[in-house]
């Protein structure tokens, strides 16, 4: 059970690590920040990472993210990927990366699943080998360390310990593990957002390696790159029939950053941005969205005020609902329970989109 420090209230939905309530730090963000802010920097100081982005003057500017680091020689940029060496260069150098990559079975539990050529065979026969799931054909999943947020509530919290070996990998290598069951490539982590060129390097590589096979791209990310790149990436999803994934964690830019340290400001302007294009490519989908369904913080209200958002940009865009696990600082509160996730899905059809659905089903558990 979890005690809001300002209020005063327990519940079991109130994290301990946190000690903030969503209604408080909804009412009285001010009253609360320098509490949030203390507890983010501790969380980052177990894995050695900056409390906040780097403003060093006379360091390096980093324009890869909205966080806009400078960093100064010998520092890290807030995501843990991108430092300063000599003083001359930010490495590692775009073809070079800090990830691990494995396959999955298509169909695989990938958040675009429900609707993508992978999955469902949607966009056959441009963009899928089969006119219903890809059997027989595999995904190659890559998971990028370091991340541009700080998520209290990370479910893939581990990249934080592999960063700590600094051990680059390059694209050229990478490309070398699409072969010919490969149908699709899945670049997530952490987030991709610190390393996207490398993901473009990559990308462009394996297609030429791929004679004229079927060979889709997606990207899964908290949406916080710089827009260049998002343009970059757009393009190469939409010509090889693949999509970009958005995780829209919250609709208040308060509780972004009470739950993963920064803003969400960026997500938002990206996330129109992408919807711009979705014109280019109705079928399959080139943009899907998702939320995590963190109890007692991304409430149905949430969901609600998020999903309004996604439909004023196109009601048509996939939205998936995802249960939480208990993990990393939040481990101490419940999974999401079947009624929370059922509710939400009311509220997102609500608010007008018309493709909803709940993603990780087994992990629902009990009322709270
Ligand atoms: S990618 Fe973003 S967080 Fe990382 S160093 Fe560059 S600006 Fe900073
Ligand atoms: S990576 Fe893309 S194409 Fe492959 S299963 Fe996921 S959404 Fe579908
Ligand atoms: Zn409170």
């Amino acid at each position: 059970m979890g005690k809001c420090i300002n209020c005063g209230n327990e519940y079991t939905t109130i994290s301990k690590f946190l000690g903030i309530c969503r209604d408080c730090i909804l009412s009285d963000f001010k009253g609360v920040e320098s509490l949030i802010r203390k507890a983010h920097q501790i969380s980052r100081e177990a894995f050695n990472l900056p409390p906040s982005p780097p403003q060093e003057k006379g360091g390096i500017s980093c324009n890869y993210c909205f966080n806009k680091c400078q960093i100064g020689k010998g520092e890290v940029g807030y995501c843990g990927v991108r430092e300063n060496e000599d003083g001359k260069k930010i490495s590692p150098p775009p073809k070079q990366g800090f990830f691990s990559w494995y396959y999955d079975a298509l169909p695989t539990n990938c958040v675009g699943d429900w609707v993508c050529p992978g999955g469902t065979g949607a966009g056959f026969p441009r963009y899928a080998y089969a006119q219903t799931a890809e059997y027989g054909y595999k995904n190659l999943a890559v998971f990028y360390h370091g991340c541009t947020f700080n998520c209290l509530f990370c479910q893939n919290w581990h990249f934080r310990e592999d960063l700590k070996m600094k051990m680059p990998d390059s694209s050229a290598e990478l490309s070398l593990a699409v072969d010919n069951k490969t149908s699709c490539v899945c670049y997530f982590g952490g987030d991709p957002s610190p390393q996207l060129l490398h993901s473009l390097h990559t990308s462009r590589l394996a297609l030429a390696q791929k004679d004229k096979k079927i060979l889709r791209f997606c990207w899964e990310t908290n949406g916080t790159m710089n827009s260049r790149f998002l343009e970059e990436i757009l393009d190469v999803a939409l010509e090889s029939g693949g999509c970009v994934k958005f995780d829209l964690k919250t609709f208040h830019p308060s509780l972004n950053i009470a739950l993963c340290g920064r803003s969400n400001d960026q997500t938002k302007i990206n996330f129109e941005l992408a919807a711009g294009w979705i014109k280019k490519r109705k079928d399959p989908p080139l943009v899907v969205a998702s939320t995590l369904l963190v109890p007692g913080y991304i409430d149905r209200n949430e969901v609600y005020l998020i999903a309004k958002f996604i439909a004023s940009l196109d009601p048509e865009i996939p939205y998936s609902l995802l249960g939480f696990f208990p993990h990393f600082y939040f481990r101490d509160m419940p999974p999401t329970s079947r009624r929370h996730a059922e509710e939400c899905k009311e509220a997102a059809a609500e608010a007008g989109l018309k493709r909803v659905r709940i993603g990780n089903i087994h992990l629902l558990g009990r009322d709270y």
